[in-house]
Order: structure tokens, then sequence, then C-alpha cells
């Protein structure tokens, strides 16, 4: 590789993937490229290319921006018949960086004479063909994909989350679960909705676990869709289980969690640089007093960090009582975030003292976060 900017930098992960030794050549370095160095993922001299540089090459990947530079290496790599790809002039170049799809084992190459962008609108439409021949391909059938949907907006899926979704044969869904993406499934798809379920929690869950292992026995790609991350107080944890004990093999997509995104989306930083130093997320489902609860809220009234309560609104009365009783300021800043990341997202700023009174005079309903902490007000 001969040159040490942009370009290198932007080439330089495609062929460390394909498996390539890769040395730099370049007086200097991107701050990206010292860290690959200084991690020794590849190597570096430190000056302008000289014509021995090209002695065992396999591939030169010229990335300068200097034109009779750039045609002096191709010159050289002519000379000693090594392939020679110009990322300034394509035409000048004995190989091309093609446009490349893979899907687990599979890598398909794009080139061109030209025209990249229809290289790479091949590319995108073969992506697409490859992604449905690996739903037909036999591995995937038989499994359940415990996927994280992210807080509400479609669009906080991961990537991987969404490619999953759209392979799915059932869809085993969390009323949490943003209902657009539901939309999208194929008719053929069978959509269960585990929140109509008619059984209390726990029983329900023994039924959710079930219909997982039914339908991947008889199998199908299942995706468990679950609001937010999985293992954030969203019983992912047991469904894997199940599947174990089941033998049905069982794979984790994790996803954006309503505890830092609904935050987030009502301008406030979870930590902040001089304000906190640690986050701590709990669940306020049960009340302070309860012998069942297993938060120390003594511990988190003398916390200077963040303190974001999933599922408290109900109990809230009860938490912040506890949380002054035990120390923490009345005055703590605090913030209530409804329905984060939807359209129908409220906010409302008050203080730990004040908080409670606030979230019931302004109607604040589930699902939402509270946030409690020097962070909410810090972006003003
Ligand atoms: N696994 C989920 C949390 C499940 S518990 C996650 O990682 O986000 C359900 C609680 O999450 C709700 O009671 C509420 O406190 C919170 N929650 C989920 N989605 C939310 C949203 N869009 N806005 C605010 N709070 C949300």
């Amino acid at each position: 590789m001969v040159g040490g900017g942009a370009v290198a930098t932007r080439r330089l992960p495609a062929l460390l993937a394909a498996g390539a030794d890769v040395h730099v050549v370049s007086p200097e370095l991107t701050p990206a490229l010292h860290a690959y160095v200084e991690s020794g993922r590849i190597t570096w001299t430190a000056r302008r290319f000289e014509p021995a540089d090209v002695a065992g090459a396999w591939l030169i990947q010229v990335a300068v921006d200097d034109v009779e530079a750039a045609e002096q290496i191709s010159v050289e790599a002519d000379k000693s018949g090594t392939f020679c790809v110009r990322a300034d002039d394509r035409h000048a170049a004995t190989a091309w960086t093609p446009a490349v799809a893979r899907r687990d084992d599979i890598t398909v190459a794009v080139t061109d004479s030209g025209d990249r962008r229809r290289a790479m609108a091949v590319r995108d439409a073969i992506s697409t063909a490859l992604e449905t021949a690996t739903a037909e391909a036999a591995d995937i059938k038989g499994t359940v994909a415990l996927v994280g949907s992210g807080p509400g907006d479609p669009e906080l899926i991961t990537v991987k989350g969404r490619r999953l979704l759209a392979l799915a044969d059932v869809v085993v869904a969390d009323r949490l679960v943003p209902g657009m993406l539901l939309d999208e499934l194929r008719e053929d798809v069978e959509l269960v909705d585990a929140s109509k379920i008619p059984y209390g929690p726990s029983v329900a869950q023994e039924e959710i676990n079930r219909v997982l292992v039914d339908r991947a026995r008889a199998g199908k790609f299942v995706v468990r869709l679950k609001g937010g991350d999985p293992f954030v107080f969203g019983r992912g944890g047991e469904e894997v289980v199940a599947c174990t004990r089941a033998g049905v093999p069982v794979l984790v997509v994790p996803g954006v969690t309503s505890s830092i995104a609904a935050p987030a989306l009502a301008g406030i930083p979870v930590t902040h640089r001089g304000v906190a130093h640690e986050f701590t997320v709990v669940s306020g489902h049960v009340p302070p007093e309860s012998e069942l609860s297993l938060v120390d809220w003594s511990a988190l009234a003398r916390a200077r960090g963040t303190l974001v309560i999933l599922m408290g609104l109900k109990n809230l009365p009860k938490i912040a009582e506890r949380l002054v009783a035990d120390g923490k300021s009345a005055g703590t800043p605090a913030a209530v975030v409804q329905e984060g990341s939807t359209s129908t997202q409220r906010v409302l700023r008050s203080t730990l003292g004040e908080v409670a009174g606030a979230v019931a005079e302004a109607g604040i309903r589930p699902p939402a976060v509270v946030v409690l902490g020097d962070v909410v007000n810090e972006l003003g």
C-alpha cells in the first residue's frame, strides 16, 4: 500500500479481511492507520515510495494524491509484473477493486470497466438474492433468533436484526416492538403476538417458550422480537435457557436499549465528562420496601452517577421518597421520557422531590424511563 491518507485508510479493512499481509509505505499515516501499526496488524516504512518497494509484493495499492508519483509506482509495478490498483486513475491500473457482496462463506465480486455505480447496483441485487438463498438454506431453519427491536423507532433495529427478521418464518413479538417492523413481514409469516397470550405473567412466559421450541422443532426459522435489548429486563435469558434445554439452537442479536436511547433522544447523555462517570439501570417494578426487591436503593441514594429507572412509573412516589430518605438530594435533576424515539415521545423535567407529582399531573404513561442526575440538564 503506497500512501497513508484517507484512501489507504478506507481500502485497508477489505485487504485485511481478505487475509492480506499489508505493508504500508508513506511518510505519514492517519491516526487510524497508526493504530493498525501499533496493534501489529500491518507494517510500515516511513518514507516516500522507492522502486525497490515493489519487490516481494503480490499486489500494489496506489493511494497517493500525486499523479506523477502514482505513475512512477505503476511503471515500477509493471516492470516487475506486479498487479497494481490505482485509486486515482482506474484506466491506468492493471487490477481493480471490485464491489463485493458477502454472505457467510460465499463471496461475489463485481468488476466493471468504468461504471462503478452500475457495479454497485448489481452487487446490491446479488446481495439481496444471497439473503433469500441463505434463508432457504437449511442451516438457519430450526433456529431461534432473539432479536432486540430497539426502543420504538423502526429505524433503530440493528442491520443484522432487520436482515434476520426478513428471513423469519415465525415472528413472536412483544407489545413494545415497533409496529412498522411487523407491517413489513411477508404474508406467509406466522405472527404470534406474545402480549395477547391470555395467562398470568409466568405461565405466559412458559407458553412463549413452548411456542419458540415447538416452531423451531417443526423446522421453522423463528425470530423472537423483543423491545429494546433482549437481555435488559426482557426475560431473554429465560428464553435462551428454554431453547438450549430443548436442544434448539439459539442466537442473540442485541438491540438499542431504551435505558440509554430514550434519555439520549430527550437530549440527556447518561454519562458526561466531568459530570457522571457511571450510570445504573434499575427496574422499579417492585416497590422499594417489598421483600421481593433485589435493588439496593440505599446504595443508589449514595451513588453520584446517573440513575435510570425502567418500569418505575407506578412506584415512583415510593421510590423518590426512599431515595430522599436515604440521603439523595431532593433537588437532584429528574427527567421522565415517555415513548422515547417515537412520534409520540414526551419529556418532562423536574426534580427528585417533585417528579412523582409532576408525572401524575402531566398524565405521563408507560412505557417511560425516569432519569436522575446532573446529566439531565447538562445539554440545556
Ligand atoms: N428490553 C427493554 C426494556 C424492557 S422493560 C429495553 O432494553 O429497552 C420495559 C420498560 O422499558 C418500560 O416499562 C419502560 O420503562 C422502558 N421502555 C421501553 N421502551 C421505551 C420507550 N420507547 N421509551 C421509554 N421507555 C421505554
